[in-house]
C-alpha cells in the first residue's frame, strides 16, 4: 500500500489521490466555486483575482487550474453559459 500526503492538510493516508479523504469534499466544493467564478468573469483574471473573489488560496486555485480535467469542464460550462446568453 502507498502512502501519500495530502497537499491540502499533510497528513497521510493510503490512495492513489493527491487529497485525503477528508479534504476532497472541501476540494469539490472550491473547485466548483472557482469554477462558477471562472464562468462569470468576461475578462482574463489573474490568481490573485481569483483567490480575492472566491477566497481559495493562491496554491490550491493554481492546482485546480493544472487539473485539465476541472479546466475542460469550466470551458464546456463557459460555452453552454455563452449560448444561453
Ligand atoms: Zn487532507
Amino acid at each position: 500500500m502507498n502512502f501519500k500526503k495530502c497537499i491540502r492538510c499533510g497528513c497521510f493516508f493510503s490512495s492513489k489521490d493527491d487529497i485525503c479523504p477528508n479534504c476532497a469534499p472541501k476540494d469539490l466544493f472550491e473547485m466548483s466555486k472557482l469554477k462558477s467564478f471562472l464562468c462569470n468573469s468576461v475578462e482574463e483574471t489573474t490568481v490573485r483575482e481569483m483567490s480575492n473573489g472566491t477566497g481559495i488560496e493562491e496554491s490550491n486555485i493554481n492546482r485546480f487550474m493544472n487539473n485539465k480535467d476541472f479546466m475542460k469542464s469550466v470551458e464546456k460550462e463557459k460555452n453552454n453559459t455563452n449560448i444561453n446568453l
